[in-house]
C-alpha cells in the first residue's frame, strides 16, 4: 500500500490528503474544481484532470465527496467514472458520509470485477482531519481493512472494523443523531443564556462541570454567542446526514420523534439560506425563525 488515488479535496479531502503525503504516500489527487487541487501540487502530489486518471498504478483509491450521488458519479460516470480504469486487486476506500444501502450496491458492482469497496465514513471533523487524528468506522472484507492498515494510520487514531459492508455508515449516521441532538440541546442552552442575562462564562463552566457535558457544549456555545458562523462541518451536510438517518429508521421500521424534529430544522436552515454556516449556524437560524 505505497500509491494511493484521493477524489474530493473539500473541508475534509484536502487535509487528509496532505496527511498522506507527509507519511511518504505516492499521491494522485483530483478534485472537480481543479484550483482546489493547487497546494496538494506544491506538496509533492501528481494532478489527474479526471477521476479515471486516478486509478492507473493506484494500489488504493480514497473518495472523499459530499453524497451519494457524487460517488455514483465518480464511480460509475461513463465516459470519466474510476470504474473504466479500475483492475482486479485495486481497493477503492469511500469516506464519504453516505446512503448505506447505496454503498453495500456500489461495493456489489465493483466485486464483480474483483475490485475491493470498504465504508471507511470519518468522526473528528477538519481539526481530525488536519491532526491525522480521525475515527473511521469501517465496514466490508477484514482482508481490505488489513490491507488498508498503513492508510488507517496516516489518518486517523480510532479505527475500527465494525462489520460487513454498509455498517461502518450505518454506525456513522447513528453518530451524526447523537451528534445533531446534543448540538440541539447545546443551542437551545446558549439561547437561554443569552437571553436570561446570565453570566455566559459563568454559566457555561457550571454546564460543563455537571451532568450536562458534552462535546457539543465544549465545542459551540462560544462560537454561537459571539457570532462565529464559519465552517467546519456545514449545515448543508448535517441535513443531508440526517436525510440518510432518516432513510435509516424508516428501512428499520423505527420512529425516532427527536430525529425527526432535527431534520425538520436543518431542512428549513438550509431552505432559509444557511446551508453554508458550520453547524454552529443552528443557533442564528433559531434565533431567527424560532424566536
Ligand atoms: P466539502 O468541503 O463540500 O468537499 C467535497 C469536495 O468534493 C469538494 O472539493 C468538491 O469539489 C468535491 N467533489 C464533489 N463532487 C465531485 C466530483 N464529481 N468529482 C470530483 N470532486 C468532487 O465536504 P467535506 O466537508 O470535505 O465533507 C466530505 C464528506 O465527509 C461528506 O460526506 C461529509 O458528510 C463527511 N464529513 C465531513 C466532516 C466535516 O467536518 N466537514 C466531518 C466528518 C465527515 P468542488 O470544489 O468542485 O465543490
Amino acid at each position: 500500500m505505497k500509491r494511493i488515488g484521493f477524489i474530493g479535496l473539500g473541508v475534509m479531502g484536502a487535509p487528509m490528503a496532505a496527511n498522506l503525503l507527509k507519511a511518504g504516500f505516492k499521491v494522485t489527487v483530483h478534485n472537480r474544481t481543479r484550483g482546489k487541487c493547487a497546494p496538494l501540487e506544491n506538496a509533492g502530489a501528481r494532478v489527474a484532470d479526471s477521476p479515471r486518471d486516478v486509478a492507473p498504478g493506484a494500489d488504493a483509491v480514497v473518495l472523499m465527496l459530499p453524497d451519494t450521488e457524487d460517488v455514483n458519479t465518480v464511480l460509475f460516470d461513463q465516459d470519466h467514472g474510476i470504474a473504466t480504469t479500475l483492475e482486479a486487486g485495486q481497493v477503492v476506500v469511500d469516506m464519504s458520509t453516505i446512503d448505506p444501502a447505496s454503498s453495500v450496491e456500489f461495493g456489489r458492482t465493483l466485486s464483480a470485477r474483483e475490485v475491493h469497496w470498504l465504508d471507511a465514513p470519518v468522526s473528528g471533523g477538519q481539526k481530525g482531519a488536519v491532526d491525522g487524528t480521525l475515527s473511521i468506522m469501517v465496514g466490508g472484507s477484514p482482508d481490505a481493512f488489513d490491507r488498508c492498515r498503513p492508510l488507517w494510520e496516516a489518518l486517523g487514531k480510532n479505527i475500527l472494523h465494525v462489520g460487513p459492508s454498509g455498517h461502518g455508515l450505518m454506525l456513522k449516521l447513528i453518530n451524526q443523531v447523537a451528534v445533531a441532538e446534543s448540538l440541539l440541546a447545546t443551542t437551545e442552552a446558549a439561547r437561554l443564556i443569552a437571553h436570561s442575562g446570565l453570566q455566559a462564562d459563568k454559566a457555561l463552566a457550571a454546564l460543563r462541570a455537571g451532568t450536562a457535558r458534552s462535546g457539543m457544549l465544549d465545542l459551540y456555545p462560544e462560537k454561537m454567542l459571539q457570532g462565529d458562523f464559519a465552517p467546519g462541518f456545514r449545515i448543508r451536510l448535517m441535513h443531508k446526514d440526517l436525510r440518510l438517518a432518516v432513510n435509516m429508521a424508516r428501512t428499520l421500521g423505527l420512529s425516532l420523534p427527536g430525529l425527526q424534529l432535527l431534520y425538520t430544522c436543518f431542512q428549513e436552515a438550509e431552505a432559509a439560506g444557511f446551508g453554508e454556516d458550520g453547524t454552529q449556524g443552528l443557533y442564528r437560524f433559531m434565533e431567527k425563525h424560532y424566536a
